[in-house]
């Protein structure tokens, strides 16, 4: 039970206690790399995303705009007047929020005037405005979000009690299935934020909110941040298959 449950957690070769395996080294799982190399890519999108905000956080916009007075031109321009802004503390933790219709702007972003914040606070209201226009992968996205946020709290519990209970054909199955579902999410979540950054370069492009140059700096912003999504999809697909080798590894 207990070579189960560490097989899961860290090695997933219970051989590997008493001899070399082709699939592994003395006390290292190879599937090990795929936690590892998805480990990398997310702390390497994470610092490239800081590393390119605190660059253009130094470039003040000509137009001397905040990123909240940004956000309201851009919002009013796209004819929603609904949307309440308002400050959340933090670096980088602005968001939307489409029930109670609510744009958060992070302390980086609300009162700062560089490309960097105008950039960011622009990317939500893309988000706004694909709410409004009912931007199809936005309702997926909303449509299977409560299931996600369930499946995302019993998958990895499952896997390991069906490890526990060698139940390799019940139990983890369903987990690996559940875990599914969030690794989905993620690549949903993808085209919206694509979208998001697209409409916000665009708006503020157009809008003359940033000018040709500083539109191109808001632009390596908003791909860095993006790059992070990336990342953490390829992460999450990568476990999922660590799972799945894993499990039928086990039922063999
Ligand atoms: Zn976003």
């Amino acid at each position: 039970m207990i070579n189960n449950l560490m097989l899961l957690l860290t090695s997933g070769n219970s051989e590997y206690y008493t001899r070399y395996t082709p699939s592994g080294f003395y006390g290292i799982d190879w599937t090990y790399v795929f936690v590892i190399i998805g480990f990398v890519i997310c702390l390497i999108a994470k610092f490239n995303c800081e590393r390119t905000f605190d660059k253009y956080k130094k470039v003040r916009s000509s137009s001397g705009l905040t990123g909240a007075e940004a956000a309201r031109r851009i919002l009013n321009n796209a004819g929603i007047y609904d949307v309440s802004i308002t400050r959340v503390s933090g670096k980088m933790t602005d968001y939307y929020s489409p029930k109670d219709k609510r744009l958060a702007l992070s302390d980086s972003t609300y009162d700062n005037t560089s490309v960097a914040a105008i950039g960011v606070a622009a990317h939500e209201c893309g988000h706004a405005i694909q709410h409004d226009k009912g931007y199809v992968p936005v309702v997926l996205r909303s449509m299977i979000a409560p299931a996600v946020t369930i499946c995302s709290k019993l998958s990895i519990p499952l896997i390991m009690l069906g490890f526990i209970l060698s139940l390799y054909s019940t139990l983890v199955p369903l987990g690996i299935i559940l875990f599914s579902v969030t690794v989905i999410f993620s690549i949903v979540t993808l085209p919206v934020e694509f979208n998001a950054s697209h409409r916000a370069l665009k708006i503020l492009d157009s809008n003359g909110i940033l000018g040709h140059d500083e539109v191109k700096k808001a632009r390596k912003v908003l791909s860095a941040a993006a790059m992070t999504y990336v990342a953490g999809t390829i992460s999450s697909a990568l476990q999922l298959l660590r799972l799945i080798l894993l499990s039928q590894r086990r039922r063999r």
